[in-house]
């Protein structure tokens, strides 16, 4: 079903559930998507899988979708956060379509020591997590955790999650390939993927970070990336050693 409406409801999923619909959802499917009363789209809600539903009634300020059947299992991305520090705005939407597309459970902003006084919305982020769902076909909706010192997670670090510590220290330091020998010999289980701000980790961070025994560093290849190019290509090498990409 190519190009069929993909669209993220608030609402349970299940055979013959109805689900009303509320005026922007209404105005989006009818007004600007021109679905009619009969019509086929794809509901998920993050929980029940993804239903085949039709349009029952279509309105100006409402309408009736009806569920059919379901058309994908509920399927949760591995046990993965992306830990980021936010940077300016339109690269922080980029870091969290990008993370919701490459697959990841969490998403949990930080402010680190050089983190610039970037704000992040975490209700305005999980909108665009939702839309990054919607195209990619996905069924699960990462959280997004409301911003926190980095400092006080680490605190709280739960001891048996792996962190990959994106290092710009190590850049050239050491192979890609050793990197992902580290991951292949740590293994699966809960893991997080750290990613700094524009700044970089300040010495103090770096040293703490060093020091624990959950923390694998990494170098990702010899030059200095944005930390949006970092996500991508930490996310890319871990899905592809211990992902569902397999
Ligand atoms: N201001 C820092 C500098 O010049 O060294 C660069 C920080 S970089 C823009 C943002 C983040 O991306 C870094 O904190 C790190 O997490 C990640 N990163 C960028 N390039 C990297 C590399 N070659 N290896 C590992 N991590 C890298």
């Amino acid at each position: 079903m190519s190009g069929t409406v993909r669209l993220y409801v608030d609402h349970p999923l299940g055979q013959g559930q109805t689900i009303p619909l509320e005026r922007p959802q209404a105005h989006y499917l009818f007004g600007v998507m021109r679905l009619e009363a009969g019509a086929e789209l794809l509901l998920f809600n993050g929980r029940d899988g993804e239903w085949r539903c039709e349009v029952a009634q279509a309105g100006k300020r409402g309408g009736l979708l009806v569920c059919q059947e379901q058309s994908k299992p509920q399927a949760a991305p591995p046990d993965l956060w992306l830990v980021f520090a936010p940077v300016k705005k339109a690269r922080t939407d980029f870091i969290v379509e990008k993370a919701v597309e490459m697959g990841v459970r969490r998403l949990v902003p930080v402010q680190s020591d050089f983190t610039n006084s970037e704000r992040i919305r975490a209700d305005k982020q999980r909108a665009h997590a939702i839309e990054a769902a919607e195209q990619c076909g996905a069924t699960f909706v990462p959280e997004v955790a409301e911003i926190q010192k980095l400092s006080r997670l680490l605190d709280h670090w739960p001891a048996e999650r792996h962190l990959l510590f994106c290092d710009e220290a190590q850049a050239g330091g050491s192979s890609a390939l050793a990197g992902l020998l580290a991951l292949q010999e740590a293994g699966r289980g809960p893991w997080a993927i750290l990613i700094g701000p524009e700044g970089g980790f300040s010495e103090a961070e770096r040293a703490r970070l060093h020091g624990f025994d959950f923390t694998h560093p990494v170098a990702l290849g010899p030059r200095i990336l944005r930390a949006e190019t970092a996500a991508v290509a930490a996310l890319t090498l871990w899905q592809a050693v211990l992902g569902d990409w397999q």
